[in-house]
């Protein structure tokens, strides 16, 4: 009897107690939520939160339950995003980054429709867009990396641990040394897309000798990674009205160039501002110490230097093309 009546006494104490911890844990997601850009970016759900606007139990029993199961989910969700976040400034401390990068902003729910950039148009009609910068006016950039001569293990993980999204264009010539380093790069959540078989000068092919450039790059990355690439990207960035038919033709939807280029050293830009723009796509390259100032991680820091620093984070382009 003795026990029972003191389970009675505290019972609405602990009860007030767990209430006050899960609201006080609603108000920390709330602010959580506006400090960041919001969980969903990192594909992290809120399946904690919704409880926390639950009004109070139906049944006699669940005053017992409720409070207990949403302050648990909060505090189990408020958990998760601070280990996050911890685990990405301690990844930028051990990268060497001055500063851990931007959160990215979730996508939009819809794509936007990206049209060819003004002076890129060919003749042809119905071909896919030629693009430099995609159209959004959330504050950030698209990575994409070019070729596949280098194959640094580094950077894989180095991007897994950063969390920083990006692109990789890929051209046989170079890739077929290695499948398997893009297998884990793809494993880790990166698209491959076409950068042609041989890396040629397409202008100066005729419409067959361009279609086995693209479409055998679109057979290959079907054979060797499953999945035939929606992006293409002509090498050195040159294109003709045959480019894009041929493209189009085994299934190429959309051809991003860039606006600016990436090296272990500096940045180079297209615009006269010579600044990051809402959208932009940022190119770089596979390449080692023998062909640039430095590492992939070098050029990553380089590169990611200017974008935190600007207020930019680093966003999947397949999530907005
Ligand atoms: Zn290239």
């Amino acid at each position: 009897m003795q026990l029972v009546r003191q389970k009675d006494e505290i019972r609405p104490k602990r009860v007030a107690a767990r209430i006050r911890r899960s609201v006080g844990a609603a108000l920390v997601v709330a602010a959580l939520g506006s400090a960041c850009a919001g969980p969903s970016a990192d594909g992290e759900g809120t399946a904690g939160a919704p409880a926390a606007g639950q009004k109070g139990p139906a049944r006699p029993d669940a005053g017992r339950q409720r409070p207990e199961g949403a302050a648990a989910a909060l505090d189990s969700y408020v958990e998760k995003v601070r280990e996050l976040r911890a685990a990405r400034v301690v990844a930028a401390r051990k990268w060497g980054l001055e500063r851990p990068p931007l959160e990215a902003p979730a996508p939009p729910a819809v794509k936007p429709k990206i049209t060819t950039r003004k002076g890129f148009e060919t003749d042809g009609e119905g071909l896919p867009p030629v693009f430099t910068t995609v159209p959004t006016k959330q504050k950030v950039v698209f990575l994409t990396i070019d070729d596949g001569a280098e194959k640094d293990p580094e950077l894989v993980r180095m991007m897994s641990e950063l969390r920083i999204p990006y692109s990789a264009f890929l051209s046989d010539y170079l890739v077929k040394e290695d499948y398997g380093y893009f297998k884990k790069m793809q494993d880790a959540g990166v698209s491959l897309h076409n950068h042609t078989l041989n890396h040629r000068y397409l202008p100066g092919l005729s419409y067959s000798a361009q279609k086995r450039e693209i479409c055998g790059m679109q057979d290959v990355i079907e054979k060797r990674y499953g999945k035939r690439p929606p992006l293409f990207r002509p090498p050195y960035g040159n294109y003709n009205e045959d480019t894009l038919r041929a493209a189009a033709s085994c299934g190429v939807k959309a051809v991003p160039l860039w606006a600016s280029e990436a090296f272990p050293d500096r940045m180079e830009w297209r615009e006269w501002d010579r600044d990051l723009h809402p959208g932009d796509i940022v190119l770089t390259h596979f390449r080692g110490k023998e062909d640039w100032k430095g590492s992939m991680p070098d050029m990553i820091r380089r590169v990611m230097k200017t974008i935190t620093a600007k207020g930019y984070a680093v966003a999947k382009l397949e999530d907005y093309v």
